[in-house]
């Protein structure tokens, strides 16, 4: 049994697909405007191992992921430039040009990662159509307004408005009467901005308002309902998402189909840096790059995420990042001696089944595997039992295999040959020298009594 926190009940309660054994997933993703930073890519995380234990579990998943090209202000109260406009700016390029190109690098991203692709990737500005069609839906329930600036959803005419945040509508109404513009109420968000008389905008579009461009919480309700219907099986996205935007999605499709759009909401929570939080905005980030520019395998990242639990924020720093190292190393070790896979253990894949079922557990999973890593077993089980938890660990076992079975390269080979000559020379100097560059193609050499042996390495020294 799959138990999972919803974050709109606030309770873990056992999941069960409206439509099994199909479970269909919305995540909200990237906003294209700059590259995905380090804390971007936990959510992902979070969210491919969340398929996976579905997988797992034997459903079918559909998933389905948005990329945010347009319309994303720089605050979440409607105010501030539009984000891809910065973008440009910034790297001299057109709006459509950097979408694309961010675009590309999260994908590169996530496929360093280990991360599944979703099934369906869709574009805000591939879906305007539909964005207008929802918002003209709305319009004919009643609870939009116009004011100079765009057409706005009136909160104030939900019952139960932000209720998956748990906003207390009155202390806000009592309490930000400044800086409201002319909304009606704090809460109210932008379904349509129109585009400034004198500006000239690089993304705008005509519709029955004006021209202009969609809110930032409209393609996703649009988007979901279209690809997996009004009422679809799982939502999720990062923690942020809590207080604005899917409480704003909520409202949309509520006032639209009467739904509360999905039937769990699950959120990631963030990683930080050393207390700070991680925004692109702030200009100041870590990307994946960054940590591969300091000769990580970006498989220690992940390794690293895996070691926090979804619901608990996470502070990064390389000090943790080179304990993710040595532990990834100590497994590739491990199970890079094991011989072929013989019958996986079935306790332990009970054990292991537990704790990702209790709310993807990670922690006490991978807790699990190195009980399996320290047992006796024999290796042969060891090694069929460990690939079965790889389906959800995603660290790519099947080719540590593989690539320890391949010849070293012949490159790397000659390297270590140069080293053997300047030790023999007594060319210390140079010897270090060759052990930097063998350890930049990705191994150590360890020199035992019976010459130099090498070892594929995670992270450089
Ligand atoms: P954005 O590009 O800002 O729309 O964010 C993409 C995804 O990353 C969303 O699901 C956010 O909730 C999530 N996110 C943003 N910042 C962080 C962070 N520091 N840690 C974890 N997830 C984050
Ligand atoms: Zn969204």
């Amino acid at each position: 049994m799959l138990n999972l926190f919803d974050t709109y009940e606030r309770r873990v309660r056992p999941f069960t697909p409206l439509n099994p054994p199909e479970v269909k997933l919305y995540a909200c993703g990237l906003t294209v405007y700059d590259y995905a930073h380090i804390g971007n890519l936990r959510t992902y995380i979070f969210e491919d191992i969340l398929c996976r234990v579905l997988e797992f579990n034997g459903y079918q998943v559909q998933h389905v992921m948005n990329i945010t090209d347009v319309g994303h202000l720089t605050d979440d109260a409607d105010a501030g430039e539009d984000k891809m406009e910065v973008g440009t700016r910034r790297a001299g390029k057109s709006a459509w040009e950097i979408a694309e190109i961010y675009t590309e690098a999260f994908k590169q991203d996530l496929a360093q990662l280990h991360i599944h692709e979703p099934h369906i990737w869709c574009k805000a500005t591939d879906h305007i159509a539909e964005q207008i069609a929802m918002i003209q839906c709305i319009e004919a329930k009643g609870v939009i307004y116009r004011i100079s600036d765009g057409i706005y959803f009136d909160t104030s005419k939900l019952d139960d408005y932000g209720y998956i945040a748990r906003l207390n509508i009155e202390g806000l109404q009592a309490g930000i009467r400044v800086a409201m513009s002319e909304k009606r109420n704090p809460t109210d968000f932008a379904l349509w901005k129109f585009s400034k008389p004198d500006e000239q905008r690089q993304m705008e579009w005509d519709s029955p308002w004006g021209v202009g461009f969609p809110g930032w919480h409209i393609e996703c309700s649009a988007m979901a309902a279209k690809y997996l219907g009004s009422f679809f099986d799982i939502h999720c996205g990062g923690e942020d998402h809590i207080m604005v935007h899917h409480p704003n999605e909520i409202a949309q499709s509520q006032a639209c189909y009467g739904t509360r759009l999905a039937n769990f909401w699950l959120h990631g929570y963030f990683l930080q840096l050393d207390g700070l939080k991680m925004s692109k905005s702030s200009g100041d980030f870590l990307r994946l790059q960054t940590i591969l520019d300091r000769g990580y395998d970006p498989l220690v990242f992940r390794y690293f995420c895996l070691g926090g639990h979804y619901r608990a924020k996470i502070t990064f720093n390389w000090q943790a990042m080179d304990g993710a190292a040595t532990a990834l190393q100590r497994l590739h070790t491990a199970v890079t001696q094991w011989p072929a896979p013989t019958e996986p253990d079935e306790t332990y894949v009970t054990q292991f089944t537990n704790q990702i079922n209790d709310d993807l557990n990670m922690p006490r999973a991978l807790a699990v595997m190195w009980d399996l890593v320290k047992s006796d077993l024999p290796d042969g089980v060891k090694k069929a039992t460990i690939l079965v938890f790889d389906q959800i660990l995603g660290l790519g076992m099947v080719d540590w295999q593989a690539e320890a079975e391949q010849p070293i390269p012949e490159a790397v080979q000659a390297l270590v040959g140069r080293r053997q000559e300047a030790r023999a020379n007594k060319d210390w100097q140079q010897a270090d020298a060759l052990r930097d560059q063998i350890a930049a193609a990705g191994y150590d050499v360890v020199d035992t009594p019976d010459g130099p042996e090498l070892k594929r390495r995670m992270a450089r020294a």
